[in-house]
């Protein structure tokens, strides 16, 4: 598992030191919307704690800031209107799964069929 590098781009955003369209923020977590959105809906929604990756997150998180976690997801689909008619939420994780940003992150799309999961 990589090492936690303090100047990826969302530790900056964290840190304040660069600016995001925010979507919503707790204790646990930022959301915020995607500088390139895939779809009307592309909210990426981060831990605040220092964690490359989802199974870094799963493997060191505490109980509390998974359950922070999950539960600022639920809120974000519900407010955004997209619980009932559906959305992806995707990880990617290291070099075969594209991860470009090495601070964990779920992207939340929806807001119109999402298509193929991989195509
Ligand atoms: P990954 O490929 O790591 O799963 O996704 C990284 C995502 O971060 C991409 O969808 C990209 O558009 C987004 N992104 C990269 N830099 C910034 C930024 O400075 N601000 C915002 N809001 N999104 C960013």
């Amino acid at each position: 598992m990589a090492i936690y590098d303090d100047n990826n781009i969302f530790a900056k955003i964290l840190k304040g030191e660069i600016p995001c369209d925010k979507v919503y923020e707790d204790d646990f977590v930022l959301a915020f919307n995607d500088i390139t959105p895939k779809a009307p809906v592309h909210i990426l929604l981060i831990p605040k704690g220092k964690y490359v990756s989802i199974d870094d997150f799963g493997a060191n998180a505490s109980a509390a800031e998974v359950k922070g976690f999950y539960a600022a997801l639920a809120k974000i689909v519900q407010e955004k209107g997209i619980a009932e008619t559906g959305f992806r939420s995707i990880a990617n994780t290291g070099d075969d799964g594209g991860q470009e940003v090495p601070h964990f992150h779920v992207h939340i799309l929806g807001g119109k069929p999402i298509g193929q999961m991989i195509s």
